[in-house]
């Protein structure tokens, strides 16, 4: 009887070993394969291949977008060295995603999260992710609406709860104020202070970040109507990268506000097959006659960009 137990500890203590063998054997081996400068691409990506587009970054690539695939809405995540912004956090359901994907990430920090608009859209994962005890923020913005457009959704209900519970205190957009983090300006473009509208859809904050010689401007789902607004306030709009207003929606976009933006690269955030017929092909007829490379959720899922400040790439999944 003894003699039976002992010999089965034998067993597996050798199958313990074994394993430990192997396991450690093959943490080397993937150690080895792998391009260790690309490591944090792997952890996004995960078993997806990936490719590469646009210039080569070499060396300190401190500057990265992330358009998070969050089907019909929006969630981009700005990071420069150690300084991390998350916009939008998607729909309803769509917070776990967000929360996944900044794990991949190594995101256990944000300086700010940003509501562009209450609409579900962008912050119906919005409560999800600010509740997140893996997750600690610094600062909220989200625009202030006039009483009357207020929202009384449920949607909008949880995200202040959650923002309330985190003790955090909500900062209102103002248009022009600047804010500078790990060599990145980001600067609001829109709203204006006390800025009134009928529409939610134009109380969006819009963003322009800037990095040595490269800028990114984020719009929200404002319309031609606020674009041309900001037009009005003289700012240097000229981007590299443009997140493209509401989901490629006609109603923004308008061929004056992209004049003056002049983007390299677009980023459209948008569900496949939505029914709302996002983005519109007048708008992508437009970005391709400005020479604009046009990047797409629904086509090509996570988007990232990467740039030391002078060369920009995109990397998306195969
Ligand atoms: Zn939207």
């Amino acid at each position: 009887m003894t003699f039976t137990t002992g010999k089965k500890h034998i067993r597996s203590f050798i199958s313990i070993l074994l394993s430990v063998i192997i396991i450690t054997s093959s943490a080397m081996f993937t150690g080895c394969s792998d391009d260790e400068a690309n490591e944090w691409l792997n952890e996004i990506f995960g078993m997806l291949d990936y490719e590469v587009f646009g210039d080569t970054v070499e060396g300190d690539a401190k500057l990265k977008m992330h358009v998070i695939d969050v089907g019909q809405g929006d969630s981009v995540l700005i990071q420069c060295g150690e300084s991390n912004v998350l916009i939008d956090c998607g729909e309803n359901g769509m917070g776990k995603t967000v929360l996944d994907y900044l794990r991949r990430a190594g995101v256990s920090h944000l300086d700010w999260i940003i509501g562009t608009h209450p609409h579900s859209d962008h912050i119906g994962g919005m409560d999800t992710v600010i509740k997140s005890k893996d997750l600690s923020i610094d600062h909220v913005m989200m625009p202030q609406t006039t009483k009357e457009m207020t929202p009384t959704t449920m949607t909008y209900t949880e995200v202040l709860t959650a923002i309330k519970k985190k003790n955090l205190k909500i900062t209102r957009p103002v248009s022009g104020t600047e804010y500078d983090f790990d060599g990145v300006t980001m600067l609001v473009l829109s709203p204006a202070k006390s800025a009134k509208y009928e529409d939610l859809n134009d109380y969006s904050i819009v963003l322009k970040f800037t990095y040595k010689n490269v800028s990114i401007l984020t719009g929200g789902d404002a319309s031609k109507n606020v674009e041309q607004q900001i037009i009005s306030r003289d700012y240097d709009l000229s981007a590299d990268i443009y997140k493209v207003s509401h989901h490629g929606g006609r109603d923004g976009n308008s061929q004056a506000f992209l004049d003056e933006i002049n983007p390299k690269y677009a980023a459209i955030s948008v569900g496949a097959d939505n029914k709302y017929g996002h983005p519109k092909s007048e708008i992508l007829k437009r970005l391709n006659k400005m020479n604009c490379e046009v990047y797409r959720t629904d086509l090509d899922g996570d988007i990232i960009f990467e740039s030391d400040g002078k060369n920009i790439s995109v990397i998306v999944a195969k």
